[in-house]
């Protein structure tokens, strides 16, 4: 076996299919966010705007975010020295769990050093816990659902994403008596869809499954206090388990769940990915506490606000210039291009003539021939941002003759009464 041939030809499978990854180097300045230096090699830098990026609120370069991870690194250190059972568990990290816990309305919350490892470790061992259970996994669950469903021992059914009828169907089949997991999220983040969370939960209760919600790309966005869609429909009580992440519109790292006490000791006490790893540090959970509890207050429902409205906005003008928005009813602009090739070629081409950067999204993260931009503006995106993106969008879409929209989706933007800035005027660039 020639190894290192191995891996060449493994890479080069990837460029055939254009799918190889390309990571852009970038230079974030905390004071001047979503603006960046992307370093191009060598000494070569250029200012672009980000377009991509998941601190949705803008809360990783929040100045009381960045005070208390300061303050809390000269306090106690940078690492947590160990896993949660020995030693690691840090008096931070206990406070942002009880944060975590209220936000959501449950008895109890568990922090794990990522988003995708709380997923994992929990649907795995709570599946495992279950005797003889099923699990219930929504089509399109991220990929750490999935390998949280995977390593469980439990059988697993599919059902056809947000199809309450089918759900319905696999929830009879398997009997009143059998143990029953339904996994899903709130809010898909590749379409920018909300699933029918009251519905799924009145399934639930009619035969007596057990509910876990991955609410990863809504906490902190949506709700009065930042709980999440579950929160702004009212519905928290109605969900078991409810999975978030720190580091998307927290701005930090590191992912929980909050549930029930007896879940909650459950988890702590039987998953193997919970127990055998280093803590989260004291800084990072000092941090991911302070985002959580800013944006539980008035400064996080006036983050809310105009997060909503650069995203109606965004949305807005990209349709009204007759570019593919996927139509959906959250902040995610998904743009529909439908080929890899024209979708990493539409990107390289808006950083390198217009400095704007929006990664290619490709498969395996969404289906092939369903390639797409995902924009997601913020609440520092400007209203002159948002100029400049609609125009280098055109210009890409005419110079790679991209299609335009048949019938621009006339996606409503209704300013807020108070708004400073007016609506600018954009034309249907198509024409
Ligand atoms: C990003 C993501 C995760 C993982 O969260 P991290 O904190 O980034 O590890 C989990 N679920 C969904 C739906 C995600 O998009």
């Amino acid at each position: 076996m020639n190894y290192q041939r191995f891996f060449e030809d493994a890479i080069s499978k990837l460029k055939t299919e254009r799918r190889y990854r390309v990571f852009a180097d970038l230079d974030r300045d905390a004071s001047s966010f979503p603006r960046a230096l992307w370093r191009r090699g060598g000494d070569h830098a250029e200012e672009v705007v980000i377009w991509c990026s998941n601190d949705y609120l803008c809360m990783g370069r929040h100045p009381a975010v960045i005070e208390a991870m300061s303050r809390a690194a000269v306090r106690h250190g940078v690492g947590a020295g160990g896993t949660r059972n020995i030693s690691g568990t840090n008096h931070p990290l206990v406070e942002l769990e009880a944060e975590l816990a209220d936000l959501h309305g449950k008895d109890a919350a568990l922090v794990f050093t990522s988003g995708w490892i709380s997923n994992l470790a929990a649907i795995s061992t709570i599946g495992d816990l279950l005797p003889d259970c099923l699990i219930l996994s929504d089509e399109l669950n991220h990929n750490s659902m999935i390998e949280g469903v995977r390593r469980s021992k439990a059988e697993r059914r599919i059902f056809r994403h947000n199809d309450l009828a089918h759900l319905e169907e696999l929830l009879i089949e398997a009997g009143p008596a059998r143990a029953k997991f339904i996994v899903f999220e709130s809010l898909y983040s590749m379409n920018g869809d909300i699933a029918p969370i009251a519905d799924i939960a009145d399934l639930a209760q009619r035969y007596n499954a057990m509910t876990y919600m991955d609410e990863v790309h809504a906490v902190g966005l949506y709700g009065p206090r930042g709980g999440g869609i579950a929160e702004r429909d009212d519905v928290m009580r109605r969900i078991d388990v409810i999975e978030g992440t720190l580091a998307k519109g927290f701005g930090a790292l590191g992912g929980y769940i909050a549930a029930d006490a007896a879940i909650i000791d459950a988890v702590r006490s039987y998953s193997p990915s919970f127990i055998f790893t280093t803590a989260l540090p004291p800084a990072v959970a000092s941090a991911a506490r302070t985002a959580v509890k800013l944006l539980k207050g008035a400064e996080g429902a006036e983050l809310r606000a105009q997060h909503q409205r650069q995203a109606m906005l965004t949305k807005h003008a990209l349709s009204a210039a007759g570019l593919p928005v996927m139509p959906n009813s959250s902040h995610i602009v998904p743009v529909f291009v439908g080929d890899a090739e024209l979708c990493k070629r539409a990107t390289d081409m808006l950083l390198e003539r217009h400095s704007i950067y929006i990664q290619p999204i490709n498969y395996p993260t969404v289906a092939k021939g369903t390639e797409r931009l995902r924009i997601t503006p913020g609440p520092l995106h400007t209203d002159a941002h948002i100029v400049d993106l609609v125009e280098g969008l055109v210009d890409v879409w005419k110079s790679l003759k991209l299609p335009f929209a048949e019938r621009p989706n006339v996606i409503e933007f209704r300013p807020q009464p108070d708004a400073r800035c007016t609506l600018p005027d954009f034309k249907r660039a198509a024409e």
